[in-house]
């Protein structure tokens, strides 16, 4: 991130309609995305391992429990959205 310059994200409790939680759709990001995770830090690091191929428990993606893969899904679906996100906003600057 560059010193000084502004990020936003997407409001994830309107998707970017606007709401009383945020600002026209968008919330400013005021720290760094990681401290609001700490305590999900292990299921990230093998959210990120299953969506490479790598299965948490030994088998296949059958094997592994369905709130596991579901919640893996919408932690991989939710970076996607913001990585394009932040790649519209810098085309953008
Ligand atoms: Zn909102």
């Amino acid at each position: 991130m560059k010193t000084g310059a502004r990020y936003y994200i997407e409001c994830p409790s309107c998707r970017g309609y606007g709401c009383s939680e945020c600002k026209d759709g968008r919330m400013e990001l005021t720290g760094c995305p990681q401290d609001e995770v700490k305590g999900l830090r292990q299921f990230c690091q093998l959210s990120d391992l299953f969506a490479k191929g790598v299965m948490p428990i030994s088998g296949g993606a059958l094997e592994q429990s369905a709130q596991f893969v579901e919640a893996s899904q919408f932690l991989q679906n939710t970076e996607d959205r913001i990585v394009r996100q932040w790649q519209a906003n810098q085309s953008a600057s």
